[in-house]
């Protein structure tokens, strides 16, 4: 089962968050039929957000938007409080050669930015952003922290695709360094870090989120929290139809004088929507009334 676990080390101000998601990333591939390259950005950019979550509580949500030059143009995550997820990709037909054995997601994403919203409850959600590093989304997310949430984090993010283009394996960890950390603390966890396996070899030989974090941690840790992780979207016919009415009642009007139903399609799920004319004229109605 897909799972985010949270730890401390014992008596030391290091957290890491572990996560297992290859069940749900599978499904995002089939939602949205990408390609290796493109599922292994997808599968990170999930992974990424979910790890954001990780301290999320009462309705907030994260997400986590990457834009760059390269042929994917765009990923986006969500994840809420509840570590479900959901995502859209805007180019998925993309594969590239591989680099050193591995799918080229630097490439494939270029150069660009990575954006962090944080719906919070609050009136204003937080809006956060940094240039992309690597454009291969651990080290980007790691800088994000350190430079937006003054965090001193690292991340580790691995998707692997079988040859029959499904999701085999996917992970991730984050660690980041809390105040009162000391420094051979700090010194120690770098120490274990060049030594730990990478993160889809640690899932394809079958551990588990616990796993990883004790295989990071190397010596006593404390769990604070685990989460089942799903994939989830909250779209309804009446969101697509609030959103509709959003448009204004010009090209409300303009839609009901095309005469047609339309359809309209989660980007995120991929569910559809149809929306007949009776429906247009009904949000013209309530526009009068409200
Ligand atoms: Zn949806």
């Amino acid at each position: 089962m897909d799972e985010l676990v949270k730890a401390i080390l014992k008596d030391d101000a290091i957290l890491v968050v572990s996560i297992v998601d290859t069940e749900t990333v599978e499904h995002a591939r089939r939602i949205h039929d990408t390609y290796p390259t493109a599922t292994a950005a997808l599968g990170r950019v999930m992974t990424a957000a979910l790890l954001l979550s990780h301290n999320l509580k009462d309705s907030q949500r994260v997400m986590l938007q990457i834009k760059g030059d390269g042929p994917l143009r765009e990923v986006v995550a969500e994840a809420d409080w509840l570590s479900r997820v959901r995502c859209y990709i805007k180019r998925p037909h993309i594969h590239l050669g591989l680099k050193d054995g591995k799918l080229d997601v630097g490439r494939a994403i270029g150069r660009g930015m990575l954006y962090v919203t944080k719906d919070l409850g609050l009136k204003e959600p937080y809006h956060s952003g940094v240039p992309l590093q690597t454009g291969e989304i651990g080290d980007d997310l790691a800088y994000y922290l350190l430079k937006s949430e003054q965090i001193p984090s690292a991340v580790s993010l691995g998707v692997f695709v079988d040859s029959d283009n499904s999701v085999k394996a996917s992970g991730g960890f984050m660690i980041q360094v809390m105040p009162g950390a000391s420094n051979e603390i700090v010194d120690y966890i770098e120490n274990r870090l060049s030594d730990v396996p990478p993160v889809t070899s640690m899932v394809l030989d079958g551990y588990s989120p616990l796993d990883i974090i004790k295989r990071v941690a190397g010596r006593e840790i404390e769990i604070l929290g685990r989460r089942g992780i799903t994939y989830y979207c909250p779209c309804s016919r009446e969101r697509v139809l609030d959103s509709i009415a959003s448009l204004g009642r010009e090209e409300i009007e303009e839609l009901i004088s095309k005469g047609e139903d339309i359809d309209v399609r989660c980007w995120f799920c991929g569910k559809s929507y149809r929306v007949s004319q009776e429906d247009l004229r009904g949000l013209l109605v309530q526009d009068n009334q409200g």
